[in-house]
């Protein structure tokens, strides 16, 4: 069977332990790899090795180190469909998404950062009159710890270490033990990339140990971390003593406003992707969908006719718009919040059922459902389900469709559809979410600013706010004298 290794010092190795995780085909459900299952002790030889990089790294010209950032990007290119397979089996999700969004926005991570390093500058200020002059200098943290999900595996990794390496730091990197198959063949890359050892080391194993040894590490300056609220509590609550830098890209439970005045065709064939895109396991989903009084019926019609012809299957098979569930315990927990709909008095209209797919007896496939509950407090609407399951409530003014958008611990993104600007303005500066989205979803600019409110998380990444997430800022003040 194959194994999977760790990438530490610029080359692979076993877990110290001698210990080994299964991992699963989504599709399948069967064992296809082994991961090791990392401890403390693996973490502290990645730190050795990145603290022992990164005098050398972060005295790398700008120029250099974004060369090398975009090779890897390049590089991620010319691997797309090696990388797309991988991860389509690795996760589940349809082998179309993985290459024309996953892989490809991996390779951009780096192709971005790799640019946008070149332009991050600092400042200067005068002051005038006062004979002093001061600079901000922009400096590398040291190590740091990049910690992420399995939705979106290399997508996400390396949505956080591309800014990190770019602006100097080294890095100690855990992807998701549930997917960590691609981020395991980003190592071969970084080598043939010319990054030199030590300067990204990958350890792979769970959570509780492999992740927390990271947390816990005591010369590991900052934690970026993506992945559930109750984990990023957790982190926050180990680190934040520690007085480390902290990154929290969380849970979200996000709206989808649909008001009759949009243009109805759009929206619907956008709802249909913002709610069951990679069987609605990205955060970003809609996944409580609020739509205005007189259209509420046709909406549910037509968007129900759409659903229930949404084929589910192999991730490999080119006409399938909804694969495997990442895990059987998701796909559990994704059906128990069905069941709680039906008991908190939701009708479904359309799926809620598993699906068999033959010749993939084992994997864990789930009909996209959607269900008409009774109101916004039903643990449906207020709880992350994670799944490709979506809610259905009438509203009748713009007052109660905004509280009831808002009336939700999270706040991650929103998704408005009117034509109306007036209505854009008012709704996108009331909504309590991190990004707004009108007319549109998941469009995204790689400059903007990425992040959630409420519990969804704590601080910004993307563009510039990630280059500085990852420097400490240091003011340089000079005073002059003015003599001959
Ligand atoms: P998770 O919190 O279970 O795990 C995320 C990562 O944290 C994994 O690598 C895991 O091994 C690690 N981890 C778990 N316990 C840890 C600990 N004690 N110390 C350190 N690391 C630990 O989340 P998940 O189930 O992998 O991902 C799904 C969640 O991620 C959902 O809630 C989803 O909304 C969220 N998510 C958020 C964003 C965003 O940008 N806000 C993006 C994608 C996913």
């Amino acid at each position: 069977m194959e194994k999977i290794l760790n990438y530490i010092d610029g080359t692979f190795c076993e877990p110290s332990s001698g210990q080994w995780l299964d991992n699963y085909n989504p599709s399948t459900g069967e064992v296809y790899s082994q991961i090791p299952d990392s401890n403390a002790d693996d973490v502290s030889e990645a730190y050795k090795a990145a603290e022992k990089a990164f005098p050398s790294w972060s005295n790398t010209t700008i120029d250099k180190r974004s060369r090398i950032l975009i090779k890897l990007a390049d590089l991620i290119e010319e691997n797309l469909d090696r990388l797309a397979a991988a991860e389509a089996k690795d996760n589940g999700k349809p082998l179309s998404l993985a290459t024309t969004v996953d892989i490809p926005r991996a390779s951009a991570n780096f192709r971005f950062f790799g640019n946008a390093i070149t332009q991050f500058a600092s400042q200067a200020h005068e002051s005038v009159g006062l004979q002093t002059m001061n600079f901000t200098l922009r400096e590398p943290l040291g190590v740091v710890g990049c910690i992420s999900p399995w939705n979106l595996p290399l997508y996400l990794f390396t949505w956080k270490i591309a800014p990190a390496i770019a602006a100097g730091n080294c890095v100690v990197a855990k992807p998701s033990e549930v997917t960590p198959m691609t981020a395991y063949l980003l190592g071969e890359l970084c080598t043939e990339a010319g990054l030199p050892p030590g300067v990204l080391n990958i350890v792979h194993g769970n959570g509780p140990t492999a992740g927390e040894a990271i947390v816990v590490h005591q010369k590991i300056k900052a934690i970026s971390f993506t992945g559930g609220t109750k984990t990023g509590e957790h982190i926050a609550r180990t680190a934040a003593p520690m007085f480390k830098k902290l990154s929290l890209e969380l849970g979200g439970k996000n709206p989808n406003l649909i008001f009759a005045d949009c243009n109805y065709d759009k929206m619907l064939a956008v709802t249909v992707r913002s709610s069951f895109a990679n069987q609605g396991q990205i955060c970003l989903c809609g996944s409580r969908i609020f739509i205005e009084d007189s259209i509420y019926e046709k909406f549910k019609k037509d968007f129900v006719a759409k659903v229930s012809v949404m084929k589910v299957g192999d991730p490999f098979d080119s006409g399938t718009h909804l694969g495997a569930l990442v895990s059987q315990p998701h796909l559990e927990k994704v059906i128990s919040y069905i069941e709680i709909a039906k008991e908190e008095g939701g009708k479904v209209l359309c799926g809620g059922e598993k699906v068999n797919v033959a010749g993939k007896e084992g994997g864990y496939y789930l009909a996209p459902t959607v269900i008409e509950i009774p109101n916004n407090k039903c643990r449906v609407n207020q709880e992350e389900i994670f799944g490709p399951v979506v809610t259905l409530i009438a509203f009748k003014t713009e007052v109660e469709a905004i509280a009831m958008a808002n009336d939700v611990k999270y706040g991650l993104s929103a998704t408005l559809w009117t034509k109306d600007v007036d209505r854009t303005m008012r709704l996108s500066k009331k909504l309590e979410a991190g990004i707004v989205w009108v007319n549109t979803w998941l469009n995204r600019d790689l400059r903007t600013p990425f992040g959630g409110m409420k519990e969804s998380g704590v601080g910004r990444e993307g563009g510039f706010e990630a280059l500085r997430f990852f420097t400490e800022s240091k003011n340089v003040c000079i005073s002059w004298e003015d003599g001959e």
